[in-house]
């Protein structure tokens, strides 16, 4: 019960990728990138089971970047001539990559990063993918020209790679869709449909991963114009409750959401965020206790999971790995008042 585990990314080593950064340039090439992204899985599988986390990521380590780290497995895209875009409605910019042809996965994407994984921990593993409606607010497009077709067409390849990463030993397959918090109007017409189109089969389990961003300047910025309650679950939580996908991780450290919107998930796992990824002070396990307990009153304990806000790949690494020790004590603190320690 209580069970712990990471939104998806953690730091990389300052050996493998310049620290702090988002794009982060790798600082190997070759062969010995190929190693040193092995090297960094290995180091954060072991800090993570350290710490007592139990459904372990491999915190993305062998991605340049959340989306970009699938799209580069695919055909139909030019990587050589990126376009700067405003993503996330213009909240800020970021050089994309542009569709110029039907998308298609051609081979498995990260095939031997997820049997590296497996056969390095015997914890519960976890696989995250961007979700179909990220991806599509996350590139520039001359060929489909519509936003909802390019979306199901990455779905398809999505459901490709998640069958194969379930075979790989996936106990979990996360598809991050922060882009739901920010385009409604697309989650209720066609974003649920893409994202079921990208799970369907699966027989492991399946979350959808909805944040306010990673803790970057342009995120923060915006959280303060969102007022004194954050509600965009509100509009997408009930959908998802309809939905096919097993669990939702989203974000409650710090934030405004107001936590009886988690109410609105009845059935589902809820992966509780209860560490913040955009502060520069780990929590307390007691901080981190009291969100667990928060969010008690609206969501069954056996289907609450302690988690973070977001993923931690642009934090300090020293931070986030007190960050990440400070989540699996309160759990534990919480797990012994629920006499299940
Ligand atoms: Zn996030």
């Amino acid at each position: 019960m209580l069970e712990t585990t990471l939104a998806g990314s953690l730091p990389k080593p300052a050996w493998l990728a310049e620290p702090e950064k988002l794009w982060a340039a790798w600082r190997l090439e070759g062969p010995l990138l190929a190693e040193g992204k092995r090297d960094a899985v290995l180091a954060c599988l072991k800090r993570q089971e350290d710490a007592g986390i139990d459904i372990v990521t491999d915190g993305e380590q062998s991605r340049h970047h959340f989306v970009h780290g699938f799209l580069v497995g695919l055909a139909g895209l030019d990587f050589e001539h990126q376009r700067t875009i405003g993503i996330r409605k213009d909240r800020y910019k970021a050089e994309a990559p542009v569709v110029t042809g039907a998308v298609k996965r051609t081979k498995p994407v990260h095939g031997d990063e997820i049997r590296f994984m497996r056969a390095h921990t015997k914890r519960q593993v976890k696989f995250t993918l961007p979700g179909p409606m990220t991806i599509v607010d996350t590139l520039a497009d001359d060929h489909y020209k519509n936003r909802e077709k390019l979306a199901l067409a990455f779905a398809e390849a999505l459901n490709a790679e998640a069958r194969d990463l379930e075979a790989g030993g996936a106990d979990v397959i996360q598809f991050d869709e922060p882009a739901f918090n920010v385009y409604p109007d697309e989650v209720r017409d066609w974003g649920i449909t893409a994202l079921e189109r990208a799970a369907e089969g699966l027989r492991c389990k399946t979350a959808v991963h909805i944040c306010y961003g990673y803790g970057i300047p342009a995120n923060v910025a915006w959280k303060r114009t969102l007022g004194s309650q954050w509600r965009q679950y509100e509009d997408v939580f009930p959908l998802l409750a309809k939905s096919k996908i097993n669990q939702v991780s989203l974000e409650c450290a710090n934030s405004k959401v107001p936590i009886e919107l988690l109410g609105l998930l009845k059935g589902k796992d809820v992966l509780v965020g209860a560490i913040d990824v955009a502060n520069e002070t780990a929590e307390t396990p007691e901080q981190v206790a009291a969100v667990i307990r928060s969010a008690m009153k609206h969501v069954p304990a056996e289907h609450l999971y302690p988690c973070t806000n977001c993923g931690m790949a642009p934090m300090e690494a020293g931070l986030a790995w007190r960050k990440v020790e400070a989540l699996a004590k309160g759990a534990a603190i919480v797990r012994q008042e629920l006499g299940k320690g």
